[in-house]
Formats: structure tokens, sequence, C-alpha cells
């Protein structure tokens, strides 16, 4: 029989963390297989840490990790998987947005599809603000339009992944992990699952702008070129406006049909749009040499404080 593992990030979740474990312990006492769940606390400040402690001495079947402090959402999911040892794991949030009460599904279309990887489309989101699927819907076609590899469209990091993709995923060696991509990257046999995304349970969300722009980033950075190309195309325009104006304004003081004299206008102009095309193709730039700065220096993603109810736990 497999082992089942769910994995589960957690920050700042002391509102729904335990309504969040008694619906995914109902659901994994329905199946035959021995199962677990591992819990990541991302460095939570509030009373999540204790709630989770509370659980693992209640159920051995909880494993916890903390982290020292706060590392983010990828990150937290990254550890989840390196300190998985089932055969199939099921990343899912803890906010209850996507229901726990999916799980026996997405092992039966595994089981039926002999899937490695099943992915869960939304179809719909329930309570989430205008803006947030605005910014959702344009963000995923953005990446396809600007990404080397075709993502499947309104995927999150809610999904099943097998024993093969979990040990392809521990040699990735990047630091900055878009997960959901790094995962279609791997191939093999994905197949979707379409779903109800519910709203979250309670609290808010622990994604504010700042988190979603960075993420934003990381995945097109990681995932494209595509901005240096579009920086040199825009910098190459930029020289042949450049060159016909010289061209212009040259034949126009030879054959007098332009008075460069009052050009202050044109001047300002020109001087203001390649400073521009200078300072944003040099920040793209930029954007890539951070990434190579932070890549380089190979600091460890996320530092682990205590684990529970692992074999090599340590004890509080
Ligand atoms: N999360 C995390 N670290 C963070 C931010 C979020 O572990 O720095 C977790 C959070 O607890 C939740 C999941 O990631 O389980 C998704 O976050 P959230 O539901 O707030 O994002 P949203 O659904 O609003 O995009
Ligand atoms: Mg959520």
């Amino acid at each position: 029989m497999k082992k089942v593992a769910v994995i589960v990030p957690c920050f700042d979740e002391e509102e729904v963390i335990l309504e969040s474990y008694r619906r995914t312990k109902e659901v994994l006492l329905q199946l035959q297989n021995p199962t677990e769940i591992i819990y990541i606390n991302d460095g939570s400040r509030d009373k999540t840490r204790v709630l989770l402690d509370g659980i693992a001495a209640s159920d051995p079947m909880v494993k916890v990790l903390h982290f020292s402090r706060n590392f983010g959402h990828q990150p937290a999911v990254t550890a989840g998987v390196n300190n998985c040892d089932a055969d199939i794991a099921i990343i899912i949030d803890a906010d209850l947005q996507d229901p726990p009460e999916l799980i026996p599904q997405l092992l039966e279309l595994q089981e039926k599809e002999a899937a490695n990887v099943v992915y869960c489309v939304r179809k719909s989101r329930v309570g989430e603000s205008f803006f947030k699927k605005i910014s959702a819907k344009l963000f995923y076609r953005a990446m396809n339009y600007m990404s080397e590899v075709e993502f499947p469209l309104d995927t999150g990091d809610f999904r099943l992944i097998d024993r093969q993709i979990m040990n392809e995923f521990d040699r990735f060696k990047e630091h900055g992990k878009y997960i959901r991509g790094l995962i279609s990257w791997i191939g093999l046999k994905q197949v979707p699952f379409y779903y109800e995304r519910d709203a979250r349970l309670a609290g808010k969300t622990k994604y504010p702008l700042r988190k979603m722009l960075r993420f934003a980033s990381t995945a097109m950075l990681y995932f494209s070129k595509k901005p240096l190309r579009l920086a040199s195309g825009l910098g190459f325009l930029a020289v042949l406006v450049g060159l016909f104006l010289a061209i212009w304004f040259t034949l126009g003081k030879i054959y007098g049909f332009s008075n460069a004299e009052t050009g202050w206008t044109s001047i300002i102009t020109i001087v203001t749009f390649f400073g521009g095309v200078q300072l944003l193709t040099v920040g793209v730039l930029g954007q890539y040499i951070g990434i190579l700065f932070d890549e380089v220096k190979a600091r460890p993603e996320y530092i682990i404080d205590e684990k529970r109810n692992f074999k090599e736990d340590t004890p509080s």
C-alpha cells in the first residue's frame, strides 16, 4: 500500500489550523493507505507554533517542521517535499481554500491514469477580490508568453506528486523556486483535475501585494530570458529612432526644412527617452545579476529550528 503524505505550509494560521487539521485527518482516516501530515510552520508569530506542537503531541501521524523565521511559501513547500519519505505527496494550503475532501479523488485519478502529477485547476474562485482574480488571470497568461515552458493555466501548488517527481525535485539546486513551474518543467505524466476553489476559512491572505510581486518576478526571471531580449529589443529600437532623428535633423539643417535651433522640446524628449531606455535595460540586467548574486552565495533556502515526530526528532 502506498504511503500518502499531505504537505501543508502554514504562516500565522492560528484561526484555521485546528479546523484544517480536523478536516484533513477525517479524510485521511477513510483511506486504506498509511498516511501522515507534514506541517511546515514558516516562522509564524501567532499561536500556530503552539497549536501545531499540541497536534503533534496527540497524533503521531503528524510531523511538524518549525522554521527559524518566515522564509516564504515556496521554501516552506520545498522543505516539506525534501523531508517527505512517502510514495505520494499532496501539497495543500492550510486555509482550506483547497478542500482536503478532494484528496481521495486525486489519489483515484493518479491510480487510474498512472500519473506522476495530478495538478488541480481552479474552475472558479470564491471569495477572492476582483483584483486578485484579474491579476492571477493576467499573471498566468503573461507567464506562458514569457516562459520557455508551457504552464497549465489557473493552477496553484495544490497538487499530487509521486515519489519519482519528489526525487527529481530534491535535485533542484536553485534557491528561488517557482514550484508549480518546476514541476511542470520536470515533465513525465501530468494530468489536470478541475475543482472549485473555496474562500479562505478565516484570517487574512498571507500574500500581500509585496509578496505577490516578488513571487511573480521569481517566476518570470527564473523561467525566462525574454526580459533580457525585450530590453535589447528596446535598445535597438531606440538606436533606430536616434539614427532617424540624426539624419532628419542633419538633412533639415542642410536643406532648411527643419529649424533645429528652436529644438528645446525635441532635445528634452530625446534625452528623457534615451535616459529611460538606458535605466530600464540596466535595471533588467540588474535583476538577473541580483539572481546570480543570490544563487552564487548558495545560502540554504530555509533554516529548520525544530522537528516534531520525525525520526531524528529534536527533543523539546
Ligand atoms: N504561507 C507560508 N508562508 C508565507 C505566506 C503564506 O507558508 O510567507 C502559506 C499560508 O499559510 C497558506 C499558503 O501558504 O497555507 C497560501 O497562502 P495564502 O492562503 O495566504 O495565499 P492566497 O491563497 O491568498 O494566495
Ligand atoms: Mg489562501
